[in-house]
């Protein structure tokens, strides 16, 4: 198979000419900043605010402990199991299944788990171990070193893979506000992988197999990207955040921003609706790298168009 067509390519930038002086180098980086924090400041009535990210499932902190509250769509899931808890709950099939004390699944040797599209040998699920509660990091605060990135605006998405041991993230993507390609970065899970899930990841053995990234390393390089004051995009950003262990509280999340009385909208149905556009048609899955840019657009669009943004929101953050 061949993906090369389909595999972001960063864009070329055209080679400047011009030979800068340091003084000149200086004004120009200065002139970047004032727009990216000017631009920044046109995204603040869009950020949520610390409620709205506690409603909707964001990680907070609470005392000295991050803390996930089930947003209304997860109510009455387990979002994590203790170490002593080996019964999980597929979100397949619905059923109550059973795992080693390592949190293993074994597969069975016929078909145990059913769903409209066939029968499989194994459940899945999607909770994370409590301990993970304790592995978040949180970009630096503002420094003299990093406050360039103070206003920066990035838009992550992160696809998954179902292994032994539950569901891990196989890749994660960054583009910037123009939708440029920052980081991609394909994670190889730590336990073995059952299912590819490729129609949803667009993920594939030829992905993985000699994948180098782990969670941790991928999750470093996007708090590289970013200080406390930059702010993350994304579409159901809170499932994102979770899976990557980051706590961060300038976000903007589009599934809220044009929430549908109290509904959040696939990023597929507003990208089709507001942006003329359709994403996640490839027959080789969703692509963390549309999906992105798919959200920045998006948020370009609810600039452009103020009114479109969800009555929902404008109730629950009282910043618009
Ligand atoms: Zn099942």
């Amino acid at each position: 198979m061949d993906y090369s067509s389909w595999i972001p390519q960063l864009p070329l930038r055209a080679e400047s000419t011009i030979e800068l002086t340091p003084q000149m180098a200086k004004m120009l980086v200065d002139a970047q900043d004032h727009f990216h924090k000017k631009k920044a400041l046109r995204l603040d009535p869009f950020i949520l605010t610390r409620t709205q990210r506690f409603e909707n499932g964001f990680p907070v902190r609470k005392g000295c402990q991050v803390y996930v509250q089930p947003n209304k769509y997860q109510m009455g899931q387990e979002l994590f199991y203790t170490e002593y808890d080996n019964t999980r709950i597929c979100t397949r099939c619905q059923q109550t299944f059973y795992v080693e004390s390592d949190g293993y699944q074994p597969t069975a040797d016929h078909p145990i788990c059913i769903d409209s599209e066939g029968g499989y040998n194994f459940h899945i699920h999607t909770q994370l171990p409590v301990e993970h509660l304790k592995t978040f990091k949180k970009a630096d605060k503002v420094d003299e070193y990093n406050r360039r990135k103070t206003g920066r605006v990035y838009a992550l998405d992160v696809e998954s893979v179902y292994t032994s041991h539950g569901q891990e993230v196989g890749r994660v993507t960054v583009v910037d506000d123009r939708g440029e390609a920052v980081l991609d970065l394909f994670v190889k899970p730590k336990a073995h992988i059952y299912d590819y899930v490729t129609k949803y990841s667009g993920l594939t053995p030829d992905f993985l197999n000699y994948a180098t990234e782990t969670l941790e390393s991928a999750r470093q390089k996007i708090l590289n990207l970013i200080n406390r004051e930059s702010i993350l995009i994304g579409h159901a950003l809170n499932g994102d955040l979770l899976k990557l262990g980051i706590l961060h509280s300038r976000v903007i999340d589009t599934s809220i921003l044009f929430a549908n009385s109290g509904r959040r909208p696939s990023l597929r149905s507003l990208t089709s609706s507001y942006l003329n556009r359709n994403i996640q048609q490839s027959t080789y899955g969703h692509c963390s790298m549309e999906d992105a840019v798919a959200c920045v657009d998006l948020v370009n669009f609810a600039l452009r168009n103020p009114t479109l943004i969800s009555k929902d929101f404008h109730k629950s953050n009282n910043s618009l």
